[in-house]
């Protein structure tokens, strides 16, 4: 039988992070838009580090981290509702205890010194594939690293890497074998800031700037391959997987929360002699956003119910990706419509929502890059047309 519904104890979990949220996390909300008008960052570390660990004594702490490194691992239809939570301020907080998905192929000295520590809190890490002349194309990178004795040497330049700024260590993609290239010639190196690599922030339309990070000659120690040498792309691959339906969950909760401001505005503002509420073009804006974030809820979710089911939820993800950006867009767009001249101001968060979320249909697989999966997928007969679940 299909079954929508939550379980008492998934609804009691989604009802405690959306009060934690609105009580500790939303009320500074003002002062973020305060920090970020006036150039500095939203929230201080610290009062983001209180934050989490007030949310540890209440059990959020590493909602998808497994239990054996002290993880709540709550699975990913949970982790993608409280995302969705989560998403409902545009404070930049998360739960802390969590690390990346492909740290857990490390070895067990390695997951001592990177795994364990990005879990704690103690260190930070990012992702590094995209190159100046390789994004959509990330199998063309050029990022080399060649053998010296015992280290690898590596030498390229990585471009909008996420926390490339604060990171103390990269996961690099590099090629090992240019004549297999990302068909077993990519490794993937763990490599601490204090090996050598510099960073330079990329000022960008969002509030948070990635870095592009350059490695010069810079010497990793062979044990710091993280995986197989050769193997890589298909870490990149599960990096990024892991990803697509988070990013949809997020956005789910800045639309709703965006649009309950849309309806309340609209009652109250006047024109004409009536609310705008009253108008059918502000009513259809209501509707249509609506209806559109229910799509993108059940696709996240359905793609997210097949990752947990242990399936392939890679057409899942994709659509569940490029149709939840496109909705957060279109949301906001019409939110800020509704607001009129206000909803440009800088006094609402509207404005700084409409740019964060652009990014949405570029990064991890831009919209023509889902839509190429997508199809190549139907074409090819990797995905069926009329399944339910299968
Ligand atoms: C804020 C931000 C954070 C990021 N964080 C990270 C990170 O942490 N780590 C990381 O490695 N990367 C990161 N990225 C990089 C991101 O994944 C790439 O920007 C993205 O994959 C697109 O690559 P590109 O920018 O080189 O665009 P391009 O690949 O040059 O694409 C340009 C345009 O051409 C289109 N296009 C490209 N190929 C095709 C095709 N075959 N068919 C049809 N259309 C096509 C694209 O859709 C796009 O519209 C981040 C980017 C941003 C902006």
């Amino acid at each position: 039988m299909v079954d929508f519904s939550l379980s008492t104890e998934e609804r009691q979990i989604r009802d405690t992070v959306r009060s934690f949220i609105e009580k500790e996390v939303m009320p500074l909300e003002p002062e973020v838009l305060r920090n970020e008008n006036a150039g500095r960052p939203g929230v201080d570390p610290d009062v983001l580090r209180e934050l989490r660990l007030k949310a540890k004594k209440m059990g959020f702490w590493g909602i998808s981290t497994p239990e054996e490194y002290g993880g709540a691992d709550l699975g990913p239809v949970m982790s993608a509702i409280i995302v969705m939570e989560m998403g409902r301020t545009y404070v930049p907080f998360s739960f802390g205890g969590t690390a990346d998905n492909i740290l857990y192929a490390g070895n067990d000295e390695q997951k001592r010194r990177y795994l364990i520590p990005t879990i704690e809190g103690e260190r930070r890490s990012c992702f590094a594939i995209t190159e100046p002349g390789a994004g959509s194309d990330a199998r063309n990178i050029r990022t080399r690293a060649v053998k010296d004795g015992g280290d690898w040497v590596v030498n390229g330049e990585k471009t909008f890497i996420t926390g490339g700024s604060e990171a103390d260590f990269v996961m690099v993609f590099a090629v090992t074998d240019p004549e297999r290239g990302a068909a077993g010639g990519v490794t993937c190196f763990l490599v601490d800031r204090d090996m050598g690599w510099k960073s330079e922030p990329i000022p960008t339309m969002g509030e948070w700037g990635p870095a592009s990070l350059v490695f010069e000659d810079v010497r990793v120690p062979e044990e710091n391959v993280l995986g197989e040498v050769g193997r890589g792309f298909e870490l990149a691959m599960q990096w990024i997987g892991q990803g697509r339906y988070m990013i949809p969950a997020r956005a789910i909760g800045s639309a709703e929360r965006m649009l309950q401001m849309a309806v309340d505005y609209a009652r109250i503002r006047h024109s004409m002699g009536r609310p705008i509420a009253e108008y059918q073009a502000i009513q259809w804006m209501i509707a249509d956003s609506q209806v559109e974030i229910e799509a993108a809820k059940w696709l996240t979710l359905y793609a997210a119910w097949q990752v947990q089911q242990g399936m392939d939820a890679r057409h899942a993800s994709s659509i569940a990706k490029l149709n939840g950006a496109i909705m957060a867009n279109q949301v906001v767009d019409r939110v800020l419509q509704i607001h009129g001249g206000m909803g440009y101001t800088k006094e609402l968060p509207i404005e700084r929502w409409y740019r964060e979320l652009r990014l949405l249909r570029i990064f991890e697989g831009t919209d023509e890059i889902q839509r190429r999966t997508i199809a190549r997928n139907l074409l090819k007969g990797h995905a069926r047309l009329g399944t339910i679940g299968e």
